[in-house]
Order: structure tokens, then sequence, then C-alpha cells
């Protein structure tokens, strides 16, 4: 859990913006939005590199700030004449602390929910924990959601403050900073930004924010409904027919985690790496033995659907594994929506002798 701290309202002028930023940069390692190719991506600022805070979302989540696409875990080596020869060392995680500037409230959100999955008490996973805990995060609150965002029908919300230390609104040149956690403040303090602005600017601006947001997913049946039923419904043919199993909508979600572990050598030189996977892959589930649970792409499609709307809320007794950042649904090839999907599977109901 996050230290609160009391709640505080920045007013930051432009000028102030970027001078900040850059003594932030003798403390933290800044990551934030910046043009890449035809769109936007996270990545790591350059010494007086501005984040950019007009463009509508990254194509990619912020999710790889904290569990990059590719990660080194272990260093070994094969060389015999060498003393550590075939011990794995595990790479320094007591990096610099780091700030994500300018994420986007569900990707905010979508850390907590993943939070679960490597950070819970049986298998706590450093390599995601220790970047985790020393990132302070940064949001930037959405008054101009996109068509496709539905995060208020899971949960979140254009000024929603779950998972963030601060929450940032744009006002022209001027940012207002909301100050909301402990670490939130020293990064504030770090800065410079100390001018105190209007408190009830950020519930005006939430409202209409809030009121932009049409679409939505209705997942209220969900909970209720057998788990085997929904499985074996005759619902998923017609979902997949038309996917591709490209995995673009795994690599752009933010609450997507699947991973494989692979050794690459160069010489006698080896390193034990963690790369992004895609339960949209055949070969994700394709076993030593040669056989594959999930053979054809109906099945991925489905596992896809199952784990975020059926299986994560059953098991964290939750809500769905989805912040509705509308990502999955933009980059589609072939228009799959997961907001139809989980209307589909919500109005399931088996027949009796199914049950
Ligand atoms: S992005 Fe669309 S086509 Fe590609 S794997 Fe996902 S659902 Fe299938
Ligand atoms: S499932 Fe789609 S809408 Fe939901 S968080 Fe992932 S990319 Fe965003």
């Amino acid at each position: 859990m996050k230290g609160q701290t009391e709640m505080k309202i920045i007013k930051i002028k432009k000028e102030a913006w970027g001078q900040g930023l850059e003594k932030l940069q003798s403390e933290f390692r800044l990551f934030g939005p910046v043009a890449d190719k035809d769109g936007f991506e996270f990545k790591e600022l350059a010494q007086g590199q501005l984040p950019v805070m007009d463009l509508g979302n990254t194509r990619l989540s912020a999710k790889s700030t904290v569990y990059p696409q590719t990660q080194v875990m272990f260093n070994y080596t094969l060389d015999e004449s060498k003393e550590d020869h075939h011990i794995m060392k595990e790479v320094d995680l007591n990096g610099q602390p780091q700030a994500v500037i300018g994420l986007r409230p569900c990707d905010a959100a979508s850390f907590q929910l993943v939070k679960r999955n490597f950070d819970n008490p049986e298998y706590p996973d450093p390599f995601w924990v220790r970047p985790y805990e020393q990132s302070t995060f940064v949001g930037l609150a959405c008054d101009n959601p996109s068509p496709t965002c539905f995060c208020t029908s899971v949960g979140g919300g254009p000024y929603s403050e779950n998972g963030l230390d601060v929450l940032l609104s744009r006002e022209g040149e001027v940012i207002l900073a909301k100050v909301i956690t402990e670490k939130g403040e020293a990064l504030a303090k770090a800065a410079g930004w100390d001018t105190d602005a209007d408190e009830n600017v950020f519930d005006e601006r939430r409202d209409a924010a809030e009121k932009k947001i049409t679409a939505k997913i209705n997942s209220d049946q969900l909970k209720g409904k057998n788990a085997n039923d929904l499985f074996s419904a005759p619902i998923w043919e017609d979902i997949a027919f038309a996917c591709l199993n490209c995995g673009t909508c795994t690599y752009s979600c933010p609450t997507c985690w699947c991973f494989d572990i692979q050794d690459e050598v160069k010489g006698t030189e080896g390193k034990r790496m963690r790369n992004w996977d895609s339960c949209m892959y055949p070969l994700f589930t394709l076993e030593g033995s040669g056989h594959n649970p999930r053979p054809v792409k109906e099945m991925r499609v489905r596992q896809r659907f199952m784990h975020k709307l059926k299986y994560y809320p059953d098991k964290y007794d939750s809500d769905v594994q989805c912040v509705g950042c509308g990502r999955c649904i933009d980059l589609c090839p072939v228009n799959i929506d997961i907001r139809d999907v989980c209307e589909t599977m919500n109005n399931y109901k088996p027949l009796k002798s199914e049950s």
C-alpha cells in the first residue's frame, strides 16, 4: 500500500515544468511518451527531453517501464577456466529510482491488477517487484477520452487516482498536479514544484471528462456463471473466426503478463532472458513432448477472454482483468472487440442439459 499524504494541488508553469523535470533527472530515470514512427511510446527520456503531453494515448501501454519486453534475469559463463563457471548470477535489481511521467490513469490502474500476479506472498517476482517499488507514477488525466475508452465501466475513470502518486491535468500552458502519495510529494519537492492552486478544479474536470465516456462493458452476470459452462459454450468459434493470432491485443494490453524464458549464449557467455510472450501463439503452450493443449486458435482466443473476464475475477474476487484502455479494440486488424465478447459471455445462458 502506497503511503498516502495530505492531498495538495500544485500549479506548474511551462518553464517550471521543464526545469523541474531536468532537476529530477539527477535523482530519477525518467520515462514518458515520445514520438516513435507513426505513434507514441513510453521511452526513457534523454537529458532535457520533455515527455509529449498532448497525445491521445501511447500505442503500447506503460507496462514496459516496469516489465520490459526483453529483460536479462541472469548472466553466466560456460568457460570452465573461470571460477564462477556455471553459476547463475542474478542481475543487480537495485537500480536508480525511476519516475513514469504522463501515463494515463488506465495504465496506472493496470499495475494494480498485474501486481496480484507478480507480487503475491507465494511467488513474489523480484524482476517485477523491484522496478515497481522503485517507480513513482505521475499520471496524466484524460480530458478528451477516445471513443473506445471504457475505463468507467471497469472501476476506473479519466481522473482516477488508483495506482498513481501524482495526477496531472493540463490547463493550456499550465499543468496542475494533484499530489496523492508520499512518493509523489517527494518527487514534487525534488522538482521544486510548490505553488498552490484551487483544489476544486480537479473535481469539476473529472465530472466533465467522465461524461464524455460512453463506451462500456457489462460484466455483471459473469461472476455468477459457471466457468465450465462458459468454457464449453458454443460461442468461441464465431468469436475466434476472424482472429489471425497476431498477438497485437496481448502485446498492447497493459494487463497481459505472459512471458517466456530463453537462454542466449554467445561464445562462452550466456544470458537468461525473460521476453513477453502471448497466449495467442501456438508455441506458447507447446510442451516438450510435442503435445499442445491449445492447438487451435479458437482455444487460444477463448483462453484470452476467459482469463481476463472470468478466471481472474473468480480467482481474486475482483473486477475483470481489463482497465478499459481500448488499445486491443483500436489495434486489432480484424476488429475483434472485447466489449462485444464480454456482452456475449455476459448474456450466455447454457441449455439446461449443459449445466
Ligand atoms: S489483435 Fe485481433 S487478430 Fe490479433 S490476436 Fe488479437 S484478437 Fe486476434
Ligand atoms: S483487454 Fe483491451 S481494453 Fe482491456 S486493458 Fe487490455 S488492451 Fe485495454
